[in-house]
């Protein structure tokens, strides 16, 4: 299967949640070959890779967005870079973000990262703790607040990640209309069916779009 047909039978079954195609693992011509066919929401883990394809497919008017944790040394550069950074995890993240895009005159989109599951190697902020950094989030003018971002474990029985999905749901409803929340981004290549089920409005598929053969 070629990247087109992939992008192609992916988007078909999404009906109106966004794809944000992760290009982290992807070689130039993969990405390209999306461009081309008109897919232009890209996400990546890491700032410095996200300046460098920024740099390669600048023919292309990509929207980058941020999927990785983000060190506050690095805040300058991302909000130069990324229309929406998904993986806001703490007020120290949220303030350098917030300062870094009153110094550009941008207001920054956010969502802020949960770790839904509590696994100790995960970023996010812990479930209890995310109101507090909603919050805090939503008093930086600087700053867009728009929405959730969590991972559920890697399970090998995809269906055990629903009660993870149905969970940031709940959190997503609890909080939405305080604080407007529109975007609950949820899903990666091998769960992001459930993901949708469960109410997922984005999805951050790579492996299946750009792996040899089809999920
Ligand atoms: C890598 C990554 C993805 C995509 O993972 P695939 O399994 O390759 O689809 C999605 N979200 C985040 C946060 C990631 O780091």
């Amino acid at each position: 299967m070629s990247v087109k047909n992939n992008l192609r039978n992916i988007l078909a079954g999404l009906g109106s949640v966004q794809l944000v195609a992760v290009t982290k693992y992807a070689v130039p011509e993969q990405a390209q070959e999306l461009l081309v066919a008109g897919h232009f929401m890209l996400g990546e883990n890491k700032v410095q890779s996200a300046a460098l394809k920024a740099e390669q497919y600048k023919q292309h008017p990509v929207q980058w967005h941020m999927l990785g944790h983000l060190q506050t040394n690095k805040a300058r550069q991302a909000v130069r870079i990324f229309e929406l950074i998904q993986s806001v995890d703490s007020p120290k993240i949220a303030a350098a973000l917030a300062a870094e895009a009153a110094k550009i005159d941008k207001r920054q989109k956010i969502l802020v990262q949960v770790n839904i599951s509590r696994e100790p190697q995960k970023y996010g902020a812990a479930p209890e703790d995310t109101e507090t950094l909603l919050q805090y989030c939503a008093a930086q003018p600087a700053l867009e607040l728009l929405g959730l971002m969590a991972m559920a474990p890697d399970l090998a029985d995809k269906e055990l990640t629903r009660p993870y999905f149905r969970e940031m749901r709940a959190l997503f409803d609890r909080w939405a209309a305080s604080y407007n929340l529109r975007i609950l981004s949820l899903g990666m290549s091998g769960d992001y069916q459930i993901a949708v089920q469960e109410g997922a409005n984005m999805v951050r598929i790579g492996s299946g779009l750009f792996a040899e053969g089809q999920r």
